[in-house]
């Protein structure tokens, strides 16, 4: 599922397609994702001209040129693929939803499988208020998520730090893999409450939350670098995790597993219905 990193990076290639380009045509070839699209939705992208491209939390927000901003959100499953002009379109695939060619003849197709993005229109100076965006939690990237901050929203949180977490009003943009991450690097355990993780803590847990961001968007950067090319599909990229999905590995932190002699290392454990990777050695 994309997080933070994922969104960051189908932003970028987006602008990079998209900003100072004309909409010349916006097929939609489905009346929903996760909610319908709103009347007139095509008609409203088709012409403008898209100012910029840009992401809060997880969702992507492009600004066009008579104030209309088109929000969404790429679900579990979502993917945008920049073909760039000149290159020859192949004809739609299943679950390619919406279709957008450029004035410069570039296309741009949104694909999602499971259908749980979404796509709907709001207005520039509006967006930030829209009842998806509006209970939203600090940008964990920006100099407005500091240890006070993060302290202040962990206060009285009665849930594992890794459901607190998880939760957007708390902070933007995380999702499973990076809340495994960060925790593991800051060295707290996925299941101390919330409001038990004292300010020691929170003061590794915001710099341990920043740089594993900003990696992953590092990655996400690399794997940008030839999007242009045939099929340029924006969404996911290789990243290695020291944690996620590494159940029964040795832990990259610790001898947690050497030591007692046994295959340890990493843990899975379920916590809300996901799964929670992170060693218990090194995890308190
Ligand atoms: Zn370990």
């Amino acid at each position: 599922m994309p997080e933070l990193p994922e969104v960051e990076t189908v932003c970028r290639g987006l602008a990079a397609a998209l900003e100072g380009r004309r909409l010349d045509r916006v097929e939609v070839r489905r009346p929903d994702l996760r909610i319908p699209f709103p009347p007139g939705f095509a008609g409203a992208l088709q012409g403008r001209r898209v100012l910029r491209i840009r992401r809060r939390g997880k969702y992507f927000i492009w600004e066009l040129d008579d104030g209309t901003a088109l929000l969404g959100h790429l679900g579990m499953s979502g993917s945008m693929t920049i073909r760039a002009p000149g290159t020859n379109f192949p004809p739609p695939a299943p679950h390619d939803h919406v279709i957008l060619t450029t004035d410069d003849g570039a296309q741009v197709s949104y694909h999602d499988p499971r259908r749980f993005g979404l796509m709907t229109l709001s207005t520039v100076a509006g967006v930030e208020d829209h009842p998806l965006l509006a209970a939203m939690g600090p940008e964990p990237l920006s100099d407005a998520f500091t240890p006070a901050v993060l302290a202040a929203a962990l206060a009285g949180k009665n849930t594992p730090i890794k459901s607190a977490l998880l939760d957007q009003g708390v902070v933007a943009g995380l999702g499973n893999i990076y809340v495994c991450e960060a925790l593991f690097r800051a060295r707290t355990s996925p299941r101390r409450l919330a409001a038990n993780v004292g300010r020691r803590r929170i003061e590794a847990l915001v710099p341990a939350i920043k740089s594993v961001l900003t990696e992953a968007i590092a990655s996400g950067g690399s794997s940008l670098r030839d999007y242009r090319q045939a099929t340029g599909e924006l969404g996911y990229f290789q990243h290695t995790f020291a944690v996620y999905d590494r159940e029964g590995q040795p832990c990259p932190g610790c001898d947690c597993g050497a030591a007692e002699g046994r295959a340890r290392g990493i843990q899975r454990i379920v916590q809300a219905g996901r799964s929670t990777f992170f060693c218990a050695k090194r995890q308190r």
